[in-house]
């Protein structure tokens, strides 16, 4: 076996000079309402409030599918015309719905004001209805707000803007430990919480945890992981706060995993041998589970178009462990505080490009026919009946894909559309 505490980490120190191809036109993505979906799942005590039009309410349910065993955690306070008008008081009709709620829910202990496009355009000030309402409900029940609006915005950076909202009230704390940034998935997270305990570094919190409730404290001894590169926004507000970045690629794939484990691994002093000891089996699972896929995946060209924030990361994963050939990754914002490590690990010949113009990113997949392109929902079929395969990068986001458990699910997601073609072609 390799040495594992040698993987390659950000060899490259002028992963600022690749050009980016900068795109700034008509995007086709989903807006930050969407990261309710997962959201919800986690936090266990929450209650998410879209403040929005039907379109809201209609994406929400149709995302998240509709529960029928229990009641959902999610629901839409629907802005009528005369709130659009502004002939009624919203900010009245606002209250009384969410105290009817809280009434109705005496379970939840966080209430999340999301704001929507149509709440943006009437100005709405959901900041101020969670201090009215906390005014009110605190200590029972705590009113956060943040926007989920589709305006210059992604799907995944909802996500961003709802944990963005619980730094500032988080504790201040000197002591020692590990902060993991990131909403995963909770058999993941128990995964990761395992393999952290079995190095010897006990002290992690997680970033959301289960309950909204509990809101982890932070300072200059924390040492910050994130575990999704879209969280940004977050992770600089954290580090305002006096935590510190520990930068490394992101847990997908058997490579991924070890090099962002070793990074937390370094930071506490962890040796070398040790890491082993704890890391090789299960990546040489994980490795195990890849070469499965790699048949299927290795020597095919790939086309990311930007969507889910990811595309640097799995492109990374995609290129170097399944053997793809990347053609162009395409991702809607490149925040390179968050994807370095990545940029570094992908090959010279590709195009890397921010952001969206539709028609120039399709005249260019047409051109390059790659063998597979990860797209956002609304174009897959488009290009599916143009014989181009295609991969939901939304997919992605719903489905556990970090850590080593997980590598030969996250391939195998990729393998899928292969799989299919050859079957039909039968
Ligand atoms: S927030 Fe905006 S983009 Fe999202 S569903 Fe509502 S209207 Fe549409």
């Amino acid at each position: 076996m390799s040495n594992l505490h040698d993987i390659p980490v950000a060899t490259r120190s002028g992963c600022d000079e690749r050009p980016v191809l900068r795109e700034r036109g008509q995007r086709e993505v989903f807006c930050g309402l969407t990261g309710i979906v997962w959201l919800h799942r986690k936090l266990q005590d929450a209650f998410f409030l879209v403040v929005g039009s039907r379109t809201c309410a209609h994406l929400i349910q149709s995302a998240a599918g509709v529960m029928i065993f229990a009641e959902p955690r999610f629901g839409t306070a629907i802005l009528t015309d005369r709130d659009l008008a502004g002939m009624a008081d919203a900010n009245d009709e606002l209250d009384r719905l969410c105290v009817t709620l809280l009434e109705r829910r005496p379970e939840i202990r966080t209430l999340f004001l999301v704001g929507s496009c149509p709440s943006e355009v009437i100005k709405l000030d959901l900041a101020r209805a969670a201090e009215r309402l906390n005014a009110r409900l605190l200590p029972q029940v705590r009113v956060l707000s943040y926007s989920g609006s589709g305006i210059e915005t992604t799907f995944t950076q909802g996500e961003d803007a709802a944990l963005r909202t619980f730094v500032p009230l988080m504790p201040h704390t000197d002591a020692r430990q590990l902060m993991v940034v990131g909403c995963l998935p909770d058999i993941v997270e128990d995964q990761f919480r395992r393999q952290f305990e079995q190095l010897g570094i006990a002290d992690v919190v997680f970033l959301p945890g289960r309950r909204a409730a509990d809101v982890p404290a932070i300072g200059p001894n924390t040492d910050l992981l994130p575990a999704q590169p879209f969280n940004g926004d977050t992770v600089r507000a954290l580090v305002a706060r006096g935590a510190r970045l520990l930068r490394a690629p992101y847990p997908f794939g058997a490579e991924g995993t070890t090099a962002w484990l070793q990074a937390a691994a370094r930071a506490w002093g962890v040796s070398p041998a040790a890491f082993d000891a704890v890391t090789g089996p299960a990546r040489a699972r994980a490795e195990t589970a890849l070469a499965r896929q790699r048949p299927l995946l290795a020597g095919r060209s790939l086309f990311m178009l930007p969507d889910s924030q990811l595309e640097p990361s799995l492109a990374r994963f995609l290129h170097r462990e399944l053997g793809m050939r990347l053609i162009e990754v395409g991702t809607p914002f490149l925040d390179r505080q968050m994807v370095s490590e990545e940029l570094a690990l992908l090959p010279d010949d590709i195009v890397l490009s921010e952001g969206q113009h539709l028609d120039r990113q399709l005249d260019r997949v047409r051109a390059a026919r790659p063998d597979l392109t990860v797209c956002g929902l609304g174009l897959a079929n488009p290009l599916e009946a143009e014989g181009l395969a295609t991969k939901w990068s939304i997919e992605l986001v719903f489905s556990p894909i970090h850590g080593y458990d997980q590598a030969g699910d996250l391939a195998e997601l990729f393998a899928r559309p292969f799989a299919r073609r050859a079957r039909l072609a039968v």
